[in-house]
């Protein structure tokens, strides 16, 4: 958050700031923690999440609390001499868990988007051992 400017806190975990992809003047950027650890992120003047994202230099694990204790988890992992690599079905679960908050936000999804959420579902099928028709 260090290259956010005007931040401005609200009290209740809340805070309003100048967003970074528009010309912003008077703060219209919100930016607050779900009471499940999410980090929710939204500008008045419509700029996509992800585009404040990229703006930011950060990715969607920045929002999601899984991804943030992520480094303490490997550590730990590695603490303990288990292996930290980290999963690559992860990955595929974070395409499915990317697009139920998409839907949730009312975001309509692309063609692109179902095509990869399809990939996503095949793989986590597959490693379960099951198959799709
Ligand atoms: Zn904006």
């Amino acid at each position: 958050m260090a290259t956010l400017e005007g931040v401005i806190e609200r009290g209740g975990g809340r805070y309003y700031a100048l967003c970074p992809v528009h010309a912003d003047r008077s703060p219209s950027l919100t930016v607050r923690t779900a009471e499940d650890g999410r980090v929710l992120v939204h500008c008045f003047a419509g700029c996509s999440v992800e585009s404040i994202l990229h703006a930011l230099g950060l990715g969607w694990e920045a929002l999601f609390p899984d991804e943030r204790t992520r480094d303490a988890r490997i550590a730990i992992a590695r603490r303990l001499g288990q292996p930290a690599e980290p999963d690559p079905l992860e990955v595929e679960r974070w395409v499915l868990r990317i697009a139920a908050a998409d839907l949730r936000a009312g975001k309509p999804l692309s063609a692109e988007d179902r095509a990869r959420i399809k990939v996503a579902r095949l793989r986590l099928a597959a490693a379960r051992g099951e198959t799709v028709a």
